[in-house]
């Protein structure tokens, strides 16, 4: 039996398997598609000690994210978010001489809202490709790997931060235990920590299967985290719901012990044990929901095709590929896949080779209709596409709930 990655116990038991699956976000080129492409196999596990859902392996982080291609910035959602998100802190920060450090810092797209404050800045972002664009935003960027090693590294240059920015991240550390203490070793005594880590109860209430891919390696409820963090003494000090991702917390995180948020933790902390996120009991609906939504979708692509309808998709994304290589989707119901960056588009998606294009191609191939892969944008897209869908087009929206828009 495994050890579980945060309590370390030996309380680890199988929750739910995918299978072997390819890499979600390695897009392959034209060249790559007559090699073997690697497949891993994908398990969820339960610790049914601190309720961490965590995958059994785990991949090296170099062959993950060396060369990386999802640019923040794309997302007109997460670069608004962002800027909200810093509007927020500058409220309560002081005017100088304030240290902020972002780490997954990608491609800029939260950084760049400091850029007029007269702050020391700086970015922690592995993606070389990634981070080279945030250096030509004038974004001080390290290509690195966080860890105590780096944190302990900033702080003997005279690096210490008022604000630590992470969102997103926590869920990709091979080692979280690690990935905290350095936080926490980074952080100036009054400092905070701002981290945005997806919802586990969203996931699994509003069957989010998609999001399960080999470089989240976690799946957070408030329990599992709260252990985390009070096994490295630092506190939650304020947490909110956020809507990105399918639903996100934020976590204001803080060293100091005397203030706590006891009564907003007490009421999660006890909703999720009156659920039973210990047990496979509280998953069981969520699994049965993943087999129906398999099935149903299958169904109406078929009868779709079967009418002589051309269908696409939307969005070469990670989630996409768990999707479409999950439920055995391919090129005899797809013809292709669209996606807005420049840098993904003439590649192939993972485990079933379609071709990527613009999203134009919607309207000049005259597609009926497009699979939105990337549903936690469609509010987005949906406007952007408002041309596709005045000529006729139509999305099937599988996820919260299968709907056709
Ligand atoms: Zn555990």
């Amino acid at each position: 039996m495994t050890n579980c990655k945060n309590c370390l116990a030996q309380q680890v038991i199988p929750l739910f398997s995918f299978g072997n699956m390819p890499l979600a976000n390695r897009l392959l080129k034209q060249e790559d598609l007559s090699l073997t492409e690697p497949h891993f196999p994908l398990e969820m596990m339960l610790c049914t000690h601190c309720a961490l859902v965590q995958l059994k392996e785990t991949i090296s982080p170099q062959s993950l994210y060396d060369e990386y291609l999802y640019f923040s910035s794309n997302s007109n959602t997460m670069v608004q978010m962002a800027q909200k998100t810093v509007a927020t802190v500058l409220n309560n920060l002081p005017e100088k001489d304030a240290t902020i450090i972002e780490i997954a810092s990608n491609d800029g797209y939260l950084l760049q809202h400091y850029l007029h404050k007269n702050f020391k800045i700086l970015g922690i972002e592995p993606a070389k490709n990634i981070a080279a664009f945030a250096r030509l935003k004038n974004i001080p960027t390290i290509s690195e790997y966080f860890s105590t090693h780096l944190a302990n590294q900033l702080v003997k240059e005279g690096m210490q931060a008022d604000i630590i920015h992470a969102n997103n991240v926590l869920a990709h550390a091979p080692d979280i235990n690690d990935f905290v203490q350095g936080i926490k070793i980074l952080l100036k005594p009054k400092g905070q920590a701002i981290i945005e880590v997806p919802y586990l109860l969203k996931l699994v209430e509003q069957g989010e299967f998609d999001t399960i891919y080999h470089e989240h390696v976690y799946y957070f409820s408030l329990t599992a985290l709260e252990a985390l963090f009070s096994r490295h003494h630092l506190i939650i000090k304020n947490l909110i719901e956020i809507p990105i991702h399918g639903g996100s917390l934020r976590l204001t995180i803080e060293c100091n012990q005397s203030q706590s948020s006891a009564a907003l933790l007490e009421k999660y902390l006890s909703h999720e044990k009156k659920l039973d996120i210990h047990s496979l009991n509280y998953y069981q609906p969520f699994i049965k929901k993943i087999n129906n939504l398999k099935s149903t979708l299958k169904e109406l692509l078929y009868s779709i095709k079967q009418q002589g309808k051309k269908i696409a998709a939307y969005g070469a994304s990670a989630k996409g590929s768990t999707l479409l290589n999950y439920f055995g989707i391919g090129a005899e119901l797809i013809d292709f896949v669209v996606d807005k960056s420049p840098t993904k588009q003439g590649l192939y998606t993972p485990g079933n080779y379609l071709p990527i294009y613009p999203p134009e191609r919607l309207i000049t191939e005259k597609i009926d209709f497009t699979l939105l892969l990337t549903w936690n944008f469609f509010e987005e897209i949906l406007k952007e596409q408002f041309a596709y869908r005045e000529m006729g087009g139509q999305f099937i929206i599988p996820i919260p709930q299968l709907e056709i828009k």
